[in-house]
């Protein structure tokens, strides 16, 4: 019969494994091993199974601590005891494995029963143990899982009069962050992120991870205290060293229900974030009955939808997109209104996300669809000097596999192409399914569409949907324009994005325009097009076409702004040193200049110093960031200026411009410098000047 624990024996005696096995195998199932080498094989191929490992020290192949030694390596050892046997009197050893990491020792010749009262023990001990860690601690974190946390928590709730409630965090662009910096990077933010939570926390208040970035905190209810601990986590989360501003929303339940299960409690903080969700300086939210309330409400659009739609109740509003440079309308898109005969006028935000969960969306948006070529038909036919029209396409409407037969329909019956419209597509649709939505887009592509990803940065951008799907234009989310314009690290952000963009090949359009700082900020950047209240707001028809004709119209949106050149000098064997701490930096400069240099990357000045030292003679150029932790650019060129034998090498500053920078870098050696964003052009231009200057006036023994 199957015993329900196993023991592996590793001894090289043969006579002292008989006598083990004779002694436990009432008790156990046994395995065996004569050697190290075969007990570490042992343990790799049926680990899982193995409640004990009784290890002697003097083993061939491989001794007793050499396998302590490779489970440790391994992690074996924290989830599987090692009873090593010694000989009587050998203290050393004993020790000597303790520190090992091996549970406990028994001593030949054995006493039966020592031995099997010690493996008991053992075992009982880490059943229990393991079992408990497993179950109650979130691996990475060390706050509670899930399963414990909902248990806990409910067992408070059952036995405490006091109010309690429920908080949901969640941390904004966490995905863009582990993009920008790294998995580790964000590992160690939820690490963080949890000390911090756990420090506010008093007994009977808990923490516990709620999938991803996610944590639940079930704390006693005191508004006050809430808020205050819910600021100070938000200002201290931006102690952690990156260099990006982290912005944290929570959702609160106060619990008032004490019937409903954790989950449910969850759930409604959940629905209380969501209000607020993407909104600029708002962080916490409280459920309200009134999102019961507006689930009601809900019911009775959905009973109305279909009526809507025959009685014409839907309108289409264009809103104008301006090109920066020219300020003249460059295209607009076609946003719908509902104008329903009892409840008023409706904005999107009422109903959109609702038809998205029930389906409707996709008749909705054929409708959108069909009446914006229509327009389109119309004013083709009147000599209007038209536009594209960029329309929404929910990511319902791609999973529908007659999406395209249906919008070319829609194309055909109107005598429009492709070119005539622009499709919106918002960043959320690839998050959801990466592999069916690039699939669709390229097909798109092919037949001529010109593809738009909406609200990009609004929710769980990610930077691989960038390279992956054939887009033609970056739509940036409103969030990025609408905050503080003064905090320098969401405006390196969104410089960084806007210049990653068109260094593949997008322009770039920036939505939510509201004052002339915005605009101001945005040309600084070199972004496109500009699509906002500042210039104009969503209007009928009517008021469109006039806008239309009023405008100078210049051509298409997506027409590309220049070329890139290829620059012409020759290849050398020297070295571009690229110092920046942006990984993502890095690969943009790396992929520019690898068919010129050969490239070498680091992310601070102390590891750039490092390498220049034993390799200054290969080195012909240094592509340095100012920014950057440990040692930053200007305190790089200061210790670097200093070594008269490095004068000959070139320093090209890449960096956010700003007067002083400029100076003080000058000031300091830098032979150039590079605004960020930069554009490919200027970049391989001035690189090469400096460069052939150097080797003009330095050249290499
Ligand atoms: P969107 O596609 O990102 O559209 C831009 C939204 O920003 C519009 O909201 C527009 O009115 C608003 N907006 C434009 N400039 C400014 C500004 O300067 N400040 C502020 N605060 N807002 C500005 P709207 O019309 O309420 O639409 C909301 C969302 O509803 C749209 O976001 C889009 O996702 C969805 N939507 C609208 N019409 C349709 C449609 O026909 N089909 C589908 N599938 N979705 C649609
Ligand atoms: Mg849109
Ligand atoms: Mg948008």
């Amino acid at each position: 019969m199957k015993k329900e624990n196993t023991i592996l024996i590793a001894d090289d005696s043969e006579l002292n494994r008989d006598f083990l096995v004779e002694l436990l195998k009432e008790q156990y199932d046994i395995l065996e091993a004569s050697d190290g080498k075969q007990a570490i094989e042992l343990l790799e191929d049926k680990g899982s199974i193995i409640s004990a490992v009784i290890l002697s020290i003097t083993l061939p192949a491989m001794d007793g601590y050499e396998v302590l030694q490779i489970m440790k390596q391994k992690r074996y050892l924290p989830s599987i005891p090692v009873i090593v046997t010694t000989t009587d009197g050998d203290e050393e050893s004993e020790i000597k494995s303790l520190s090992m990491g091996a549970s406990d020792f028994i001593r030949k010749p054995y006493n039966p029963v020592i031995v099997q009262k010690r493996i008991e023990n053992i075992i009982s001990l880490r059943n229990s143990a393991s079992l408990v860690y497993h179950l109650q601690k979130d691996r990475l974190t060390g706050v509670y899982s899930i399963e414990f946390f909902n248990e806990k928590v409910s067992g408070v709730i059952k036995s405490s009069s006091e109010k309690y409630a429920m908080v949901y965090s969640e941390i904004q662009n966490f995905q863009l962050l582990k993009d920008l910096y790294g998995e580790s990077t964000g590992d160690g933010l939820l690490v963080y992120m949890a000390k911090v939570i756990k420090y506010f926390l008093n007994d009977d208040e808990y923490c516990g991870r709620i999938g991803a970035e996610h944590f639940a905190i079930f704390v006693k209810f005191d508004k006050e205290r809430i808020e205050k601990t819910i600021n100070e986590i938000s200002t201290l989360i931006n102690d952690y060293p990156v260099k990006m501003n982290l912005t944290l929303q929570f959702g609160v339940y106060v619990i008032d229900n004490k019937n409903l299960s954790v989950q449910a409690m969850y759930n409604r903080a959940i629905l209380a974030l969501e209000k607020i969700k993407g909104q600029y300086g708002r962080h916490v939210a409280y459920f309200t009955n009134d999102i019961l309330e507006k689930q009601i409400r809900e019911q009775e659009i959905v009973n109305c939808m279909e009526d809507a739609i025959r009685e014409q109740q839907f309108q289409v509003y264009f809103q104008p997109k301006y090109a920066l440079n020219s300020e003249v309308v460059a295209g607009a898109e076609a946003l719908v209104r509902w104008n329903h005969p009892e409840k008023g006028f409706m904005n999107p935000g009422e109903f959109i996300p609702l038809f998205e969960r029930n389906g409707f969306i996709t008749e909705l948006d054929k409708y959108v669809w069909d009446v914006t070529c229509q327009c389109i038909e119309e004013w083709k036919e009147q000599g209007y000097p038209v536009v594209p029209i960029s329309v929404n396409v929910s990511r319902t409407d791609i999973y529908d596999p007659d999406f395209i037969d249906i919008i070319m329909g829609i194309l055909d019956k109107h005598h429009l192409v492709p070119q005539d419209i622009h499709l919106e597509i918002t960043e959320t649709a690839y998050t959801d399914n990466p592999k069916q939505i690039v699939e669709v887009v390229k097909k798109l592509k092919t037949m001529g569409f010109i593809i738009e990803m909406d609200d990009f940065g609004s929710g769980y951008s990610s930077l691989n949907m960038l390279s992956e799907l054939p887009i033609d234009i970056l739509k940036l989310d409103m969030g990025f324009v609408q905050g503080d314009l003064n905090n320098t690290n969401s405006n390196n952000i969104l410089s960084f994005i806007i210049s990653l963009a068109k260094w593949m090949g997008y322009n770039v359009v920036a939505e939510g325009i509201e004052t002339p700082e915005q605009i101001q900020m945005l040309r600084n950047m070199d972004c496109n097009f500009v699509q906002g209240y500042y210039y104009a707001k969503p209007m009928p028809r009517r008021e469109f076409e006039i806008h239309m004709l009023k405008n100078h119209v210049i051509g298409n949106a997506s027409g590309d702004d220049e070329e890139i050149i290829d620059g012409q000098f020759e290849k050398s064997n020297g070295v571009m040193l690229i110092a920046d701490d942006l990984l993502l930096n890095r690969r943009i400069l790396e992929s520019t200049f690898e068919k010129y240099f050969e490239i070498v990357t680091v992310d601070n000045g102390v590891e750039a110093m490092n390498y220049i030292k034993d390799n200054y003679e290969k080195v012909e150029v240094i592509m340095l960031d100012l920014v950057m932790p440990v040692m930053d650019g200007f305190t790089f060129m200061k210790q670097f200026r200093r070594e008269k034998k490095y004068d000959n090498i070139p320093i090209i500053v890449t960096s956010q411009g700003g007067e002083k920078s400029v100076a003080k870098s000058f000031a300091l050696g830098a032979t150039d410098f590079i605004e960020k964003p930069y554009n490919d052009n200027i970049i391989i231009h001035r690189v090469q000047n400096v460069v052939a200057a150097f080797r003009k006036s330095h050249p290499k023994k």
